[in-house]
């Protein structure tokens, strides 16, 4: 399987919590590898950017406050066949339906308070590091 990269955000219910280091020791004890982290307050503009493909749901304008409500850690995150990885790692997005050993399951409050956000596809991963780091800031 091929090396990837895949983008991930730690939410403002889990900073809050300081979670942060528990939610990295089990990204790194799944083999995934955090090549660029910074802590920051996204702007309103930043999370409707973020989102956008969420603009018609009802629960967007939530997201939205929800995800600028505190600091946030971006990630890029690397290693084999990474973009699926993290999403078995992270868990269903309704932490009532996460498997066991998952981020969600261990940590998340809500569907909307879920801890963490990771890409789903090769091209959203692209698009969402991107919007975060420059390629500088990655070191793999
Ligand atoms: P994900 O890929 O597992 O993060 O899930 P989605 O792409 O479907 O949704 C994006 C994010 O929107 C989720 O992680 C939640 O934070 C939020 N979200 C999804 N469904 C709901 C909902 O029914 N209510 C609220 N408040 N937020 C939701």
């Amino acid at each position: 399987m091929a090396i990837e990269r895949t983008f991930s955000i730690i939410k403002p219910d889990a900073t809050a919590r300081n979670l942060t280091g528990a939610i990295n020791a089990i990204i790194e004890k799944a083999g995934l590898r955090i090549v660029a982290q910074k802590r920051i307050q996204m702007t309103r503009g930043q999370a409707e950017t973020f989102y956008a493909v969420h603009k018609a749901r009802p629960f967007f304008g939530e997201l939205v406050d929800f995800m600028i409500s505190g600091p946030v850690v971006v990630q890029v995150l690397q290693g084999e066949g990474a973009i699926q990885k993290y999403r078995d790692v992270m868990g269903a997005t309704d932490p009532a339906k996460a498997a066991e050993g998952t981020i969600r399951k261990a940590h998340a409050q809500s569907i909307g308070e879920n801890s963490v956000h990771g890409s789903d596809a090769a091209e959203t991963a692209a698009i969402e590091i991107a919007q975060f780091f420059s390629g500088n800031e990655i070191v793999g």
